[in-house]
């Protein structure tokens, strides 16, 4: 018996020490993740943020250098305050939000943080100071708790359910076969993009970032989940300098400053009430868009009747 159970004991400490080794695989895909052309410049200070006032100076980007994407843009996101960036498919969003976590440097132009150019800081530093909810959240083949804890792994349980309560995963997450030990990712439970973005809302409040980049993901949500984001979304950015990037203008109707860009270039900025009475693209796409929207709720209906 006594021999039997010696193998079983070893198999637990090596499974955890697998585990532990999962962890640092994580690290090492962040740091596979990085551009090699992107350095550190010798004797680098760490970003000192003070208040996390976000500034564009002419900037200008290209991937291919017969390409340019962003054409000279400027703009600031005062401290605590959001703006947030509309416009055609294309036209260098998400490219916008890639400089600012510096996973590129600007071909032009600067990008400062605090009046500090992020190319003269240590990017560990930098990146400590970003929350980013990107378009499409990776989930690790762990429990839904691991998941959430990875915004900040020194979290207690009781924070961990607090981030999925403010995220408004947590109903989701009681109602799942074992509640926050359910395995998700490939092999365990699928979750949707909705979900996915709210477990990254969860993760972004664990680590409390000074400043805050959400990419909406593009997908169509059903009004219920849309609105559910959208309160997430007004919590964690609430006296947080964030940067959205919107593909349903619904969610920004409140920020402080909305940011039409078209071919890398800003062509048209203000409030959304400015914006409408503008009657220029952004009151094209919002007519478009809410358009699209009664359309899909008028099928809803015809699927419900029948
Ligand atoms: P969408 O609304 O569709 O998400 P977007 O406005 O966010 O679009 P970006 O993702 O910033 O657009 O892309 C801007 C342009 O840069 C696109 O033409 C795209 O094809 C190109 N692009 C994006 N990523 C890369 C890359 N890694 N290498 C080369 N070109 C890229």
């Amino acid at each position: 018996m006594i021999q039997l159970y010696q193998p079983l004991n070893f198999m637990g400490m090596v499974y955890r020490e697998i585990k532990q080794g999962v962890v640092d695989i994580e690290k090492m895909f962040d740091v596979l993740l990085k551009n090699p052309e992107v350095k550190d410049l010798p004797g680098a200070k760490p970003l000192a943020v003070q208040n996390g006032t976000v500034t564009f100076e002419d900037v200008r980007f290209a991937y291919d250098p017969n390409r340019p994407i962003l054409k000279g843009l400027s703009f600031e996101v005062p401290a605590g305050k959001t703006v947030a960036i509309v416009g055609p498919s294309g036209a260098g969003k998400s490219t916008i939000s890639r400089l600012l976590f510096r996973l590129y440097d600007v071909s032009g132009g600067r990008i400062l943080i605090d009046g500090q150019d992020i190319r003269q800081v240590t990017q560990t530093s930098l990146r400590a100071a970003i929350g980013m909810v990107p378009q499409d959240t990776v989930l690790f083949n762990d429990t839904i708790r691991y998941n959430i804890r990875y915004g900040r792994w020194d979290a207690s349980d009781a924070e961990v359910e607090e981030a999925a309560r403010t995220a408004q995963i947590d109903a989701f997450i009681k109602a799942s076969p074992k509640g926050y030990e359910t395995e998700v990712g490939e092999r365990g439970l699928k979750l949707s993009g909705g979900e996915k973005q709210r477990v990254a809302i969860a993760r972004t409040i664990l680590k409390a970032p000074p400043i805050l980049v959400l990419d909406e993901a593009t997908s169509a949500l059903d009004s219920h989940t849309e609105r559910e984001i959208q309160d997430a979304l007004e919590r964690v950015s609430r006296n947080r300098t964030s940067l959205v990037i919107a593909h349903r203008l619904s969610t920004i109707v409140g920020a402080d400053e909305i940011l039409v860009v078209d071919q890398g270039r800003i062509v048209e900025r203000g409030r959304h009430g400015q914006l409408l009475a503008a009657n220029g693209l952004y009151a094209s796409m919002w007519n478009r868009q809410r358009e699209a929207q009664e359309a899909r709720e008028k099928l809803a209906l015809i699927g419900d009747d029948e």
